[in-house]
């Protein structure tokens, strides 16, 4: 079965934050989704988030054209050759953040989170780094498909805290990768196969900090049918309703049976 995707995405800076250090893409002719999540000061969480989107869009259209599409990062035989694709745009968005911070001392502490996605066929590559999440809303019901790259959700894994306790933990900011961050970054990389009607989301934390699964859950089952474009408007809405502490950035992406 061969899906076709359509698209939205909306960002905001929320309603206490100055400006706006998310970014976002939506690349309908590469089926290339990508939510990030800039930090660190005067405005360069900006320039890293940035830096990573356009890096990975470029990335990807480049290697439409090379036989060595991820060159010069391994290729992993066990993920389909999109997903290969996508993961080393993450990487090289990483060097990418890395040596901009060694070109100029004053971006020192940048980096960004980022969550991507590229659709082939039925096949859905998701790769992210960081706490910038993706979601699965299939049948009426809401899946996360990423493990945030945080402090606290290390701790929960390990059973030492639980997910009450980690949603107003003093550190649950705290992410443990980044792309900026050590030299070497490891990307998580899932694939999913879609079925004609499921929806996927790519956040940034200022949605789910203030939105818990169930409430995001139940806002897209409010819109099931209705267009995608409604849905981003009442995401962020909602965030920012609740307090829109962060900036807070969403894309979704519906996958419909071609005809
Ligand atoms: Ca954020």
């Amino acid at each position: 079965m061969t899906v076709r995707v359509v698209a939205c995405g909306r960002t905001d800076a929320g309603r206490v934050r100055s400006h706006n250090e998310d970014s976002f893409e939506i690349d309908e002719d590469r089926e290339l989704y990508v939510v990030a999540d800039g930090m660190g000061g005067h405005s360069h969480g900006e320039v890293a988030s940035r830096m990573a989107v356009d890096t990975i869009r470029r990335f990807v259209a480049e290697a439409e054209r090379e036989h060595d599409a991820t060159w010069p990062f391994a290729y992993d035989p066990d993920l389909q050759r999109h997903s290969n694709v996508l993961k080393a745009a993450v990487q090289l968005a990483h060097d990418q953040v890395l040596s901009a911070i060694r070109r100029d001392g004053n971006l020192f502490g940048m980096g960004t989170t980022v969550v991507g996605c590229l659709v082939r066929g039925d096949t859905a590559a998701v790769a992210h780094v960081g706490d910038s999440r993706a979601y699965r809303f299939h049948d009426g019901e809401l899946r996360l498909l990423t493990q945030d790259h945080t402090w606290v959700n290390e701790q929960v894994v390990a059973g030492i805290l639980s997910e009450e306790q980690a949603r107003d933990h003093p550190l649950k900011n705290v992410v443990t990768r980044a792309l900026g961050g050590d030299s070497e970054v490891q990307v998580d990389v899932t694939e999913i196969a879609l079925d004609p009607g499921d929806t996927l989301l790519l956040c940034s934390d200022g949605l789910t900090t203030m939105l818990d699964d169930r409430e995001i859950e139940a806002e897209l089952q409010k819109i099931a049918d209705g267009e995608l474009n409604g849905a981003c408007e009442a995401l962020v809405k909602e965030a920012n309703s609740r307090g829109g502490h962060d900036n807070v950035t969403v894309v979704l992406l519906r996958a419909e049976a071609e005809d």
